[in-house]
Formats: structure tokens, C-alpha cells, sequence
């Protein structure tokens, strides 16, 4: 096990698959055109599994497939097959949007992924349309109802934002509850191509909870020993909900997670500026033990708390578009969430 400057273990990978989405959620695609990593970077199935192979060595046990839209790489269950008959990954995770899951769920189920999220941020068909730029909503509603029984447990993530969907806590906890789902609130942030957020748009942890005892009676806190971002409570009903409250609580002193891009960078932190590029030493023919030394130099010097230091900052100053531009790894699509 490798251990950064605050003792924090590497024991998570977040590994986007593709850089490219089919939706455009205002909140983290709002231009009208980006840049692409070019194809040629992108990682194959066989150079992903070398690079897991590396973190799992190293102590990782935990991998979230994301993106982008990662069902929109192709063959991903040949993926998920490689990767789920590893016996040192305990958790193998994917957030989608939904959109192409109702084909796709069985296959991934088969191919053995363990966990599933999809994001979800309105039931509403207009404001899904003005939020996503996309009129999808009912191929992401029949994913969920077909990945449900398919994935016990199943995740429903919902960015939620002032004056856009912060009056549908209480129809997508009763939605998540009819599909035997938990759902988990999210903070907007101002990552890198959240180039419309401003603070006046989040809605912080403690407004979701007023309004949810104010709708349920009082909320218990589930205590978990953990290191998942999102806090768990309980309705008076049973119902169990989580709310990861990056913005205006952020856990970064517990955080294990680190985020390989689908060209083989791989950046520590979410707000990270400069990742360590892993594709081309794996393509110079490195060994296992020179990739895994890189890796355990990078990570033994960590020092990322990026949530944190912006709470801190009064200016809050986004990154300016050219530089996003610049640089698409910046991009909150690009890193995976
Ligand atoms: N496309 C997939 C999806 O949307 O589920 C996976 C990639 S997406 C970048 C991963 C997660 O990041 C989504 O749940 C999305 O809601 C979240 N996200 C993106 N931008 C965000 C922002 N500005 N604040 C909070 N969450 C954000
Ligand atoms: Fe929305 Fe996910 Fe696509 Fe970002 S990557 S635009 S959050 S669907
Ligand atoms: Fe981890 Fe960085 Fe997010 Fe903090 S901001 S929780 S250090 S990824």
C-alpha cells in the first residue's frame, strides 16, 4: 500500500474510458464545441488492463468505469469481463447517464460488474431537454427501470442547482425509492468546465436537509466508517439517501481516489492541473516495476486537498475557457467526475 503526504492510501481508481458524451449537462459540458482527445491516445482494453493490473498491486481494490459517456465506448462489457475476474478488485463500479443502458444493462450484469450509478438530475422531459440539450429523458427513465432489478443497490446521482431542479428532492427520493434505488444529492461544483457555475447555484448540504425534514420529519444520520464521499441519512420510513456535499463540506482529508483519463494520464486530485502521463512510458515498452515505481513516487509526495483550498479561496476564479481549451484534460468530462 502507498501512502501520499496526509497518509491517504491509494486504494481508488476512477477510469474514464472516453472523453465523448452524448448529452451536454450544463453543469459540465455548456459550450457549443469542445476539443477531443485525439484517437489515437486513447488507451485499448489491453493497455487498460496492464495499467489496473499496476493499481491493483499497489493496493488499489476499488474501480469506477466513467467517462465522458462511457457506454458510448465500444464493446464495454469486454472491458468489464477483463477487469471483474481480477480477485484483488473488490468493487467494480460505472456511472452513466442512463441513456444507453436499457440495451446494454444485462450484458454488463453478465460481464460482472458489481455496482452501477446513473446520473439523474430532473423526471421532468423539458427541463431534462434545457439541462442536457438533449431530449432523452424517457431512454435514461426506462435504463433505470431495466438496470434496477439488475443491480441491487443501484445509485441515482442528482447535481442539484439553484433555481433549476432544487424543487425535485422530494419526487426523485420517492422515484429512487420506487425503483429500490438510493439516491445521493450532489453539490454543484466548480470544476474545470463548469464554466457557468457561480456560488449562488449551489445548494449546500443543510438547505437538501431542511427541505427533506420539512417534507419527511427528522433525518438520521447512517454512521458509516468509510471513505465514499457521500454522507448517508435515514427518512423516518427507512428510506436511506446520501448527499456528497463536495462544495461546501469537502472530505478531501479522507481521500483515496485518484482519476486515469482515456489517454493514460492520471491526475490525483479532481482539481488537479498536471497528471502523470502513464500512456507513454506503457507505450515505450516500460516494465511493471519502473510504471510502478512513477506511480508510487507521484503518490507518495501527494499533498491535493482541491475542494478544500477552494473553500478556502474568496475569489473562486473558474478556469477561463482558453485554457480549457488548451488543455481538455482540465475538463470534468475528460477526468471522469
Ligand atoms: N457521463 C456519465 C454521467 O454523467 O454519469 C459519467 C461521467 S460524469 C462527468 C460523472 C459525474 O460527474 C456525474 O454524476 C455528474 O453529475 C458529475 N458532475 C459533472 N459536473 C459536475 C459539477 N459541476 N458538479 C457536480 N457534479 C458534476
Ligand atoms: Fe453530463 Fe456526464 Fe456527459 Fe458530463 S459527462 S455532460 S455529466 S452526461
Ligand atoms: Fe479528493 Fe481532490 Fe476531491 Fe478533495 S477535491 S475529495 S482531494 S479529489
Amino acid at each position: 500500500m502507498v501512502y501520499d503526504t496526509f497518509a491517504r492510501p491509494l486504494r481508488n481508481v476512477r477510469l474514464s474510458v472516453t472523453d465523448r458524451c452524448n448529452l451536454r449537462c450544463s453543469y459540465c459540458m455548456p459550450e457549443q464545441e469542445y476539443v477531443w482527445l485525439p484517437r489515437e491516445d486513447i488507451l485499448q482494453f489491453e493497455e487498460i488492463d496492464r495499467l489496473v493490473d499496476l493499481f491493483l498491486g499497489m493496493g488499489v481494490d476499488k474501480v469506477r468505469i466513467t467517462g465522458g459517456e462511457p457506454l458510448l465506448r465500444r464493446s464495454l462489457p469486454d472491458l468489464v469481463r477483463r477487469l471483474a475476474v481480477k480477485p484483488r478488485l473488490r468493487d467494480l463500479a460505472m456511472t452513466t447517464n442512463g441513456v444507453l443502458l436499457a440495451p446494454a444493462a444485462a450484458d454488463l450484469r453478465e460481464a460482472g460488474l458489481h455496482r452501477l450509478t446513473v446520473s439523474l438530475d430532473t423526471l421532468q422531459r423539458d427541463r431534462f431537454m434545457a439541462l442536457t440539450r438533449s431530449d432523452e429523458i424517457e431512454r435514461v427513465l426506462d435504463g433505470v427501470a431495466a438496470a434496477a432489478p439488475l443491480f441491487p443497490g443501484l445509485k441515482l446521482d442528482t447535481v442539484v442547482m439553484r433555481g433549476v431542479n432544487d424543487d425535485e428532492i422530494v419526487p426523485l427520493v420517492e422515484y429512487a425509492r420506487t425503483h429500490g434505488a438510493e439516491i445521493r444529492f450532489i453539490e454543484y461544483m466548480d470544476v474545470g468546465g463548469a464554466t457557468r457555475w457561480s456560488a449562488d447555484r449551489v445548494v449546500p448540504r443543510t438547505e437538501m436537509l431542511d427541505a427533506l425534514t420539512r417534507h419527511y420529519g427528522p433525518i438520521d444520520p447512517v454512521p458509516e466508517d468509510s471513505s465514499a464521499p457521500a454522507d448517508r441519512f435515514r427518512l423516518p420510513d427507512g428510506t436511506v439517501f446520501g448527499i456528497i456535499s463536495s462544495t461546501t463540506q469537502p472530505f478531501c482529508a479522507q481521500c483515496d481516489r485518484s482519476r486515469l483519463t482515456a489517454d493514460g494520464l492520471w491526475y490525483l486530485c479532481l482539481y488537479a492541473t498536471d497528471g502523470l502521463d502513464l500512456r507513454g512510458p506503457l507505450r515505450a515498452g516500460a516494465s511493471a516495476d519502473a510504471l510502478e515505481a512513477l506511480v508510487a513516487e507521484r503518490w507518495s509526495s501527494r499533498a491535493d486537498r482541491g475542494a478544500e483550498v477552494r473553500l478556502a479561496d474568496q475569489d473562486r476564479a473558474l478556469i477561463p475557457l482558453s485554457s480549457l481549451r488548451q488543455d481538455p484534460h482540465l475538463e470534468m468530462h475528460t477526468r471522469g467526475g
